[in-house]
């Protein structure tokens, strides 16, 4: 007797199809070959069953072919995904493709070439500290249960070690363990760090790999009991069978959450998942996200501290220097050259933290006194010295420097304010027998450039690290002695909600990396508002201090964590369109407890010769927040289908 499957497929639909199944025995979560329309495509079954309700007038199709006898989706893992799609408001099929590798992606069987495990011989042992026993002890009563645990501990306090243990000693037993980190560029270095304490190898997983290469770890992941995954946060859907402990490091990091199509957070997920296999999920951060501060508040989450650091180095010395009278050169404040001289006169290393990509590099003309925007999205164009070129950031449109006629008659283009690469420069003019090194992702955008540039840091050839967000993120450069915040400014005065939760862990998250060694460190932070209230509060009393005084801020006004947001983003080619939906869609009748704020322009006003207008969405409670969102999308599905439309969840932006 043939059998009827429910399949997902791969469109922005939010629906399941029915085909008539011949084959023998299908299972739930094998890819299957369908007719959809005219065009061939592949599947995932959902669900089977043995009778249909096939009065209707269409006529029910047959699936062409099962692709897999073993199914590319576990059970748990279609137990998380149908949570997610409900969750983000992301329709279940592709949900469920993100899941599944590239060459799953195919209407083809897939290779049988298997993943093979390496033996490690001698693992070093780990010993730890006092403070870091603690907590491994405390997490070890409960490491058959899901709990989340969340380790808050001073940058240089040894969280790694203390992942390194807990998941050695699991991986003694058949277990699997998931290891998260923020940016592909932490990968080696956190795969050197667990490996040696490990018998196995871990397993890499991030963009960086080949088709093959996801296949094969993917298949690992279904079939090896015994294994441990470090990765970026893709690495969130793979298709664990034994999973007994997730690890999100730096957790905080925004990179958790992906900002293209399917908007989700692999921090959130990741707990999602511990509670589906009941396994703990370690969460790690010197500066803990404001939301996970609540959970930890509300008791939701079991809290850790380490309050020292592992070498003894002291916490570093922060100056401020007042631009508005110390007038930087270049980015370059007087104390701040001054200070860079003497240390590296001591060959000590230094590293020059700069905002955003190119931040501030824009171009003006002096005779028109107008700022060089991008023809095409309207946003300011960045200047970019190496190529001659103005780069939008935004489109990627771009233009040489002098080809630039738009202003007026006469144009007379000066660049102003500071980027990556004028400060790279007068640094080299300044100490030009010392080795620079500019790291931002124009710079650094392959593998191997990520690697020569990790080498090149770890064997003491750099004295100056120039660069963007990227230098930050965890990286253990020996050495370093001096950090220089170049400006500060653009994230105290942000419009963005998050801006000061954000400044705060950057300034945070900057200065642990000066003297993180033996000796004491120094930061030197620029700023035309030396006076700023919530600086000082970070200065002075630390971070948690700091968030506890940002954190009533967010509460007076509603904003998460004490609510749950949504926004809802229309764009289209017409300036009005957009916004005339909105305005249509802000009166539907709803909750009281639920709130609309807009339609306003959306940050990327325009993109690509399209407008977008949004509306934030938002309610305490997150069930009746999904009840109206699910109300629009209806609503949403039935509009035009020029008209462009997402919906982001807990947005990030
Ligand atoms: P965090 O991740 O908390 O910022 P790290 O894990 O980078 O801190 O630890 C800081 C430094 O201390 C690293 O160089 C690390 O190798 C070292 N360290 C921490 N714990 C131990 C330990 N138990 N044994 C040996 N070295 C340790
Ligand atoms: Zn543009």
């Amino acid at each position: 007797m043939h059998k009827f499957v429910s399949v997902a497929l791969d469109v922005p639909i939010n629906k399941l199809f029915d085909y008539k199944c011949t084959f023998d025995n299908p299972e739930v979560g094998a890819r299957v070959k369908v007719p959809f329309g005219r065009s061939t495509r592949v599947g995932i079954i959902v669900k089977i069953f043995q009778n249909i309700d096939n009065s209707g007038s269409y006529k029910i199709k047959e699936i062409y072919d099962l692709l897999d006898d073993i199914p590319v989706i576990t059970p748990e893992l279609l137990k998380t995904s149908k949570w997610t799609a409900k969750y983000y408001h992301y329709p279940l099929g592709q949900v469920l493709f993100n899941s599944i590798t590239p060459i799953q992606r195919k209407n083809q069987a897939t290779p049988k070439k298997k993943y093979e495990q390496e033996k490690i011989l001698k693992p070093e042992s780990l010993m730890l500290n006092d403070e870091q026993l603690k907590v491994v002890k405390s997490i070890d009563k409960n490491i058959n249960k899901y709990q989340v645990h969340f380790i808050h501990g001073v940058t240089g306090s040894g969280k790694t070690e203390i992942y390194s243990h807990l998941a050695s000693s699991l991986l003694k037993d058949n277990a699997q363990v998931l290891i998260l980190v923020p940016e592909i560029n932490l990968t080696p270095q956190t795969v050197s760090r667990f490996q040696k304490y490990l018998t196995i190898k871990p397993l890499e997983y991030h963009s960086h790999l080949t088709s093959l290469q996801k296949y094969k770890v993917s298949q690992a992941c279904r079939d090896e009991s015994q294994l441990i995954v470090i990765g970026t946060r893709s690495a969130v859907f793979l298709p664990f069978k034994n999973l007994k402990l997730i690890v999100v490091d730096e957790e905080h990091d925004q990179s958790y959450k992906q900002n293209e199509k399917f908007k989700y957070n692999a921090r959130d997920i990741s707990i999602v998942r511990a509670k589906n296999f009941n396994c703990p999920v370690v969460l790690g951060s010197a500066t803990p996200s404001f939301e996970s501060l609540h959970n930890i508040n509300i008791k939701k989450y079991k809290q850790y501290k380490l309050l020292n650091r592992f070498h003894k180095s002291k916490m570093p010395l922060i100056t401020i220097v007042d631009t508005s009278v110390d007038k930087p050169d270049e980015g370059l404040s007087k104390v701040l050259k001054d200070k860079m001289k003497s240390e590296l006169d001591k060959n000590k290393k230094i590293i020059l933290f700069i905002g955003r990509r190119g931040f501030s590099n824009t171009v003006l003309c002096s005779e028109c006194k107008t700022i060089v925007k991008c023809p095409k999205c309207n946003t300011i164009m960045t200047y970019h010295k190496n190529v001659e070129r103005l780069i939008c950031h935004q489109c990627e449109f771009s233009q040489k420097f002098d080809s630039v006629k738009t202003c007026c008659d006469k144009p007379s283009l000066v660049p102003l304010g500071v980027g990556t690469q004028r400060v790279e420069n007068k640094v080299k003019e300044l100490f030009p027998n010392k080795n620079v090194l500019r790291i931002d992702s124009d710079n650094i955008s392959s593998k191997k450039e990520l690697k020569n540039f990790i080498e090149s840091a770890a064997n003491n050839k750099i004295d100056i690290f120039v660069g963007t967000q990227m230098i930050v993120k965890g990286h253990d450069f020996p050495n370093i002695s001096l950090v220089g915040i170049i400006n500060i400014d653009a994230g105290l005065y942000s419009t963005d909600f998050r801006g000061l939760e954000k400044t705060g862990q950057l300034i945070t998250q900057v200065s642990g990396r000066a003297g993180r060694q033996k000796s004491q460190g120094n930061v030197i932070i620029q700023t035309n508002n030396p006076k700023h209230n919530l600086l000082l509060k970070i200065l002075k009393e630390g971070y948690e201090e700091f968030s506890k005084v940002a954190l009533k801020e967010r509460e007076s006004v509603n904003l998460p964590p004490y609510s749950h947001i949504g926004i809802i983003n229309i764009s289209a080619t017409s300036k009005y369109k957009p916004k005339s939906i909105l305005s249509e869609i802000v009166k539907f009748k709803k909750n009281k407890s639920v709130f609309v704020y807009g339609p306003s322009p959306a940050e990327t006003f325009k993109k690509n010769n399209a407008y977008s207008y949004q509306i934030i969405v938002g309610s305490k409670s997150h069930k009746l927040l999904s009840e109206h969102i699910t109300r629009i999308k209806l609503y949403l599905a039935s509009i035009d289908s020029k008209i462009k439309w997402y919906i982001d969840i807990d947005p990030a932006q």
